[in-house]
């Protein structure tokens, strides 16, 4: 095939083993647990909600690694949310809640960083949230683990750390529409695919980070997720 130009190579996320994990695309739950809905002005108890980033918004930090993301343009409150990812290994439509866990390939720890004045700017507007959600490096994501060999994960702590100090505390267990359920209701308006993340929702405490700032999440059975704010 002749192209116009050299298609770009797929975006990936390291794996545990050593290999590569190609992304497919990248969907994110909004508001999956009820003291994060709250703190943001809802009920906590509405029906999941869906926003998506490109594939190479993703920002891979291998295990043991401090991962790196500069400040993002135009923002002055950018924020964290810390999150369980999931990576699917399969895919499919109309994927019963029973079924969904046989798509899951591994899991990782992500960060849905945000800029939230634009967010809310849009938000306000009624107009989409991309600008606040889906920009360059928003996604930082460490190592897969596979399902192989952490089980299925339905509870665990999942926590955040900024400096040393703790930001955002949960565990998976509060998640209002678990991984299956959200697998279920993702396949219900979207053909799911090998590759797919799903970022699945932060537990409460998000806030703002700075340039000069270390950030550390961990979520129970998938270690920790290091990283830097700002240029070196
Ligand atoms: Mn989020």
């Amino acid at each position: 095939m002749s192209f116009v130009f050299q298609p770009p190579s797929a975006a990936t996320v390291p794996v545990t083993d050593g290999r590569s994990f190609p992304v497919h695309r990248i969907y994110c739950v909004g508001r999956n647990y009820a003291e994060h809905a709250i703190e943001m002005g809802h009920t906590g108890r509405e029906p999941p909600f869906f926003f998506m980033k490109p594939a190479d918004a993703v920002l891979p930090v291998a295990e043991g690694d401090l991962g790196r993301m500069a400040y993002p343009p135009l923002t002055q409150n950018l924020h964290h949310e810390i999150e369980l990812v999931v990576a699917l290994g399969s895919g499919g439509r109309d994927v019963p809640a029973e079924r969904a866990a046989e798509l899951i390939w591994g899991y990782a720890i992500g960060l849905d960083m945000t800029r939230r004045d634009l967010q809310n700017e849009m938000k306000k507007q009624g107009r989409p949230w991309c600008i606040g959600k889906a920009f360059e490096h928003s996604a930082p994501i460490g190592a897969i683990h596979p399902k192989a060999t952490t089980g299925e994960l339905t509870r665990g702590a999942i926590t955040l750390d900024v400096n040393g100090q703790r930001r955002q505390t949960g565990d998976l267990s509060d998640l209002i529409w678990s991984v299956n359920e959200t697998i279920a209701a993702l396949s219900r308006a979207w053909t799911l695919a090998p590759g797919d993340l799903i970022y699945t929702g932060t537990p409460a405490g998000v806030g703002a980070v700075m340039a000069g700032d270390t950030l550390v999440g961990a979520i129970e059975g998938l270690g920790e997720l290091r990283l830097a704010i700002g240029a070196e």
